[in-house]
């Protein structure tokens, strides 16, 4: 038996432009390059741009602008930084209108823009603007973009992709081939590709396998639930409760930011780490 779990990787090269003038956070490379890409931008407009679909962590956008919002207004910095986030979509996150409705609402205190544009298709790094699939330019002075996701070379070389991603059976993770499953955000499984969902499709697999050897347990299928901490600066974290099989379409209630969630998330962290890094 094979559970197929390697992730996502990002193809900076499928997006004319972005190796040569963009910089992105998802990598740990990107993510540490850019620190020091960012101590020494001091003003004009910096962009947040989604470049494709699907990618991880759908909030991590927003979450960053609010964080960068924040950093540079600590620095002193930030009245003269214009800063914004373009999504192809029309709302920050979907599924969730009171944790949409809470982005929107700070994104206006911290004077942050919410652009709904195309999909931004390449970077045009001679006259520094990002450009949509509608024609539409977007200027930048820095623009951070979340990278188009796939699969790892392996998945493909393998057959096991179809549309770019590993098509699953949705309660048992099961791929099309025999004793072969799949989780995480190598899936085309119809969830985000978060932690959260990597974690709990692990745990239905797990379950499923047990019983298929020892005949022993009685496998919940895999429930398309899971809660998504969000950063809102201050120290306040919010909570979205998803749920992407609940019939019809996908429900996020949304917990408030609070101290409070942001005391859960550490412990959510904190438990992880001991059981997956340091136990
Ligand atoms: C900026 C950011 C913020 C995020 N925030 C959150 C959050 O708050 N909550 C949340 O739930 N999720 C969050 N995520 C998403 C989360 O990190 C991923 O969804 C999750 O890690 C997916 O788990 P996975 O096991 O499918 O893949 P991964 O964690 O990517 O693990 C796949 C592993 O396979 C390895 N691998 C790949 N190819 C090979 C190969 N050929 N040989 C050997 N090894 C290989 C990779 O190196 C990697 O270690 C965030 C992601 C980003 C980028």
């Amino acid at each position: 038996m094979l559970v197929v779990a390697l992730g996502a990787e990002y193809s900076i090269d499928a997006t004319p432009g972005f190796a040569e003038d963009g910089h992105e956070f998802y990598s740990f490379d990107g993510a540490l390059a850019l620190h020091d890409v960012l101590k020494r931008f001091k003003s004009g407009k910096l962009v947040i741009g989604i470049i494709g679909q699907p990618f991880k962590c759908p909030p991590a956008p927003c979450e960053a602008a609010i964080l960068l919002d924040e950093w540079f207004e600590k620095r002193g910095l930030r009245g003269d930084i214009d800063i914004s986030v373009v999504s192809q979509w029309g709302v920050p996150i979907p599924p969730s209108p009171d944790g949409t409705k809470t982005i929107l609402k700070t994104f206006d205190d911290r004077n942050i823009k919410f652009v709904t544009e195309h999909m931004i298709t390449s970077l045009d790094p001679t006259r520094n603007v990002a450009i949509c699939s509608n024609g539409q330019e977007i200027p930048y002075d820095l623009f951070l973009g979340i990278p188009v996701h796939r699969v790892p070379a392996v998945v493909e070389d393998a057959g096991l992709s179809e549309n770019d991603w590993i098509p699953v059976d949705d309660k048992n993770l099961a791929t099309k081939f025999a004793e072969v499953y799949a989780i995480g955000d190598v899936t085309s499984a119809p969830v985000p590709k978060s932690g959260v969902f990597a974690e709990s499709a692990a745990r239905a697999v797990a379950d499923h396998l047990i019983w298929e050897i020892t005949g022993e347990g009685n496998p919940a299928p895999f429930d398309g639930k899971g809660s998504c901490y969000i950063e809102f600066g201050d120290g306040l974290v919010g909570r979205m409760d998803a749920d992407f099989f609940p019939g019809t379409r996908p429900t996020a209630p949304f917990a408030a930011p609070s101290v409070l969630v942001a005391d859960e998330k550490k412990e959510f962290t904190a438990v992880r780490r001991t059981r997956w890094i340091d136990g």
